[in-house]
C-alpha cells in the first residue's frame, strides 16, 4: 500500500501555538504554487496509489478552483483508479460549501476539520481565526455537501480549557455526524508565540493528562474505539492514509517540508516555499537508505503506536526475516518486564498508563 500527501503551506493566519510549515503572508503565491507542484509531480508521473491525503497547512484557503485545478492535475499523472480513501483537511474560517461540495464532486470522500474547541474563549486565546458558530456550520456544510466521513482535530491543553468546556465540546461533535477525532495534546514549541508569551492559563502537564484521559473516555462512551495514540474513530472510520504510515508503508510527499519513504529510501523538501517555488526538485534533505534492521526498528515503533492492533512479530518476520527482526524483538521484550508493553503470543501492545509517555517507551524500542 502506498499513500500520496500533498502539502499545502498557506493558512489565513498562525495560530499561537503552531510550529508546522506553513505561511500566512505569501497568499498571493497560491496559483503559482499548485503550477510547481504539478511540475514535482511530473518527477513521479505514473505512480500509483491507494491513498490521498491534502493537508497544511490549510487545503480549504485554495478554494474551489483551484483545488479543482490540483486534483485533476494529480489525477492526470498518477494512477488514483484504486484509491481507498481520499482526505481534505480544512479549516472552518474557510470551508464554504461550495469548497465542500466541489471536493466532494472531485471523489475527495473524507474531510477533516480543525476544529480544535466549540469554546470561543479558547479559540480566541490560541490565535484561530474561526468560532463555534464556523465550525458548526462547515460540519452542515460537509454533511449537506455529501460527506458521511467526518474527522474533527480537537486540542487538549489549550488556555483555559476546563474538563467541563472540553466535554461539552466533544458531546456536541459526537451528536453532529464526526465520525472520527484526532485529540492532540498541545505542546509549547520553540518558535511559536506562546514560547515568546506562554498564556497564564494553559493547563499544566498533569491537567493535560487528566484533560486526555477525559476525552478518550467520552469519545469511548459515544462508541469510538482509541485505535491510536491521538486517534479515536467509529469501528470502520479509522484513518487508511495515517494507517498506512504506521504500519510501515510507502509514501510520497509533495511540497515544502512533505516528507516520503519509498522502496527504502526517505527524504524531506526542505521547509521553504520561495526555494520550491524556483525549483521543486532542487531542495531535499536528509536523504537516506535504511537498512533491513533500521527500518524493522523504526516500523516497530510505528506500529506500537496502535494501541489496539499493536506490534504483531510474526508479520514482521514475514516482512523483513529473522535475522533482522532479532533486536527488534528483544527490546521490546525487555520493556514487558517494566511493564510499560504487554505481550500476548506474538504482539505487544502499548499499556494504557504509557499512552502519554510514549516516547521514551519508543526511544528504547528503537535501541
Ligand atoms: S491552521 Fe493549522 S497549520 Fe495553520 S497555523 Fe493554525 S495550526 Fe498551523
Amino acid at each position: 500500500m502506498r499513500g500520496l500527501y500533498i502539502h499545502i503551506p498557506f493558512c489565513v493566519s498562525k495560530c499561537f501555538y503552531c510550529d508546522f510549515y506553513s505561511v500566512s503572508e505569501k497568499l498571493g503565491l497560491m496559483d503559482e504554487y499548485i503550477d510547481v507542484l504539478l511540475a514535482e509531480a511530473d518527477s513521479c508521473r505514473g505512480m500509483d496509489f491507494s491513498t490521498l491525503y491534502l493537508g497544511g497547512g490549510t487545503p480549504s484557503i485554495l478554494g474551489a478552483e483551484r483545488l479543482e485545478k490540483l486534483v485533476i492535475g494529480l489525477r492526470r499523472r498518477f494512477d488514483l483508479h484504486d484509491l481507498q480513501e481520499s482526505t481534505i483537511e480544512v479549516n472552518p474560517e474557510s470551508a464554504g460549501i461550495d469548497l465542500l461540495a466541489t471536493a466532494y464532486r472531485l471523489g475527495i470522500g473524507r474531510v477533516s476539520i480543525g476544529i480544535q474547541s466549540l469554546n470561543d474563549g479558547e479559540l480566541k486565546k490560541s490565535g484561530r481565526a474561526h468560532n463555534r458558530r464556523q465550525a458548526l456550520e462547515t460540519i452542515d456544510s460537509a454533511l449537506s455537501s455529501g460527506y458521511r466521513n467526518i474527522s474533527a482535530d480537537i486540542m487538549i491543553g489549550l488556555p483555559g480549557q476546563t474538563a467541563q468546556s472540553l466535554g461539552e465540546t466533544l458531546s456536541v461533535l459526537t451528536g453532529a455526524g464526526i465520525n472520527h477525532v484526532s485529540a492532540y495534546c498541545l505542546s509549547v514549541e520553540e518558535g511559536t508565540a506562546f514560547y515568546r508569551c506562554p498564556p497564564p492559563d494553559l493547563p499544566g502537564e498533569d491537567e493535560q493528562a487528566s484533560l486526555f484521559e477525559y476525552a478518550v473516555d467520552i469519545l469511548k462512551t459515544h462508541g469510538f474505539v482509541h485505535y491510536e495514540i491521538s486517534n479515536l474513530a467509529r469501528p470502520g472510520s479509522e484513518c487508511l492514509h495515517n494507517l498506512n504510515y504506521w504500519r510501515g508503508g510507502e509514501y510520497l510527499g509533495l511540497g515544502p517540508a512533505a516528507a516520503s519513504h519509498i522502496s527504502g529510501t526517505r527524504f524531506r523538501n526542505s521547509p521553504n516555499l520561495e526555494r520550491y517555488l524556483v525549483d521543486p526538485l532542487s531542495d531535499r534533505e536528509g536523504e537516506e537508505h535504511l537498512e533491513d534492521a533500521s527500518k524493522a526498528g523504526e516500523e516497530a515503533m510505528l506500529r506500537l503506536r496502535l494501541v489496539q492492533e499493536g506490534l504483531d512479530m510474526q508479520k514482521m518476520n514475514n516482512k523483513y526475516g529473522r535475522n533482522a527482526i532479532e533486536g527488534v524483538e528483544a527490546r521490546p521484550n525487555k520493556l514487558v518486564g517494566r511493564r510499560s508493553l504487554a505481550r500476548e503470543g506474538d504482539v505487544f501492545r502499548l499499556q494504557p498508563a504509557y499512552v502519554l509517555i510514549s516516547n521514551s517507551v519508543f526511544i528504547d524500542v528503537i535501541g
